[in-house]
């Protein structure tokens, strides 16, 4: 047990490092079962909600790329963490008086819902960093509350998007609504995969599908899934105030 210092809460590592390797195990085994590269799938562990001690137990296993959804709880944490070689990717929602400190501490912005969000990110990337990876967020569930641009507004912001120099547009992100049907889920992730075909076809060469999270990692890795965001089935519950 270690305890750690921003929170004061103790985090079992032995149990944290075991969820992640079956994590990972689902994975490997999902890329097999659906003719996918092995390693053609990327984990994402999403670390919202955690403290500082349950990323340093995988990032001591060798683990290096981190999502999480809030700025406010992402900096301290990255600042905390900067002695590990760690990529941080930004899943969170998006406002615009976030975005300086998202373009300054993220390699990747998953959640990207409209242009004017790409302009600040893209003013504010610094110079000395790459450009910053871009998934645009789609929203496929056509849910009003939902974040996400819907299908027929992509290709119009993707071709403005793609005049801004500090950002790399890389792909597509989605969030579904809640489905436990395998084959339901798969429809919804053979969607989004349907629509960076089409983009694709149009000149992009998107090359990322930020899609499946704990309870639909298979079926999107069956979609063709490049990014998986896993967040309880590594790390355990998170706190009642989640979104
Ligand atoms: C919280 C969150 C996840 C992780 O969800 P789990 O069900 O805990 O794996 C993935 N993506 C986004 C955008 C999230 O907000």
């Amino acid at each position: 047990m270690v305890t750690d210092s921003l929170t004061d809460c103790k985090v079992d590592t032995a149990a944290v490092q075991d969820r992640w390797q079956r994590v990972l195990q689902r994975i490997r085994r999902a890329e097999q079962q659906f003719q996918r590269v092995a390693g053609s799938v990327t984990l994402v562990a999403v670390s919202k909600m955690q403290p500082i001690a349950a990323i340093v137990a995988l990032a001591a296993a060798g683990h290096r790329c981190f999502g999480e959804s809030y700025v406010q709880e992402a900096v301290p944490k990255i600042a905390a963490l900067t002695a590990w070689p760690l990529e941080w990717h930004f899943i969170g929602p998006c406002q615009a008086n976030k975005t300086r400190r998202i373009a300054e501490q993220f390699a990747w912005v998953h959640s990207v819902d409209r242009l004017k969000i790409a302009q600040r990110l893209n003013e504010q990337r610094p110079p000395e960093l790459p450009p910053l990876n871009i998934c645009v967020q789609v929203n496929l569930s056509n849910e009003d509350h939902k974040h996400g641009l819907t299908v027929s507004e992509v290709p119009d912001v993707l071709a403005a998007m793609a005049q801004l120099p500090r950002l790399k547009l890389r792909g597509l992100m989605t969030l579904p609504a809640y489905e436990t049907d395998f084959m339901r889920q798969r429809q919804v992730f053979a969607k989004l995969r349907q629509l960076q075909e089409t983009i694709n076809q149009h000149g992009f060469m998107l090359d990322q599908l930020s899609m499946g999270m704990s309870d639909d990692l298979e079926a999107a890795i069956a979609e063709g899934a490049t990014l998986v965001r896993i967040g309880s089935a590594i790390f355990g519950a998170r706190g009642s105030s989640d979104q």
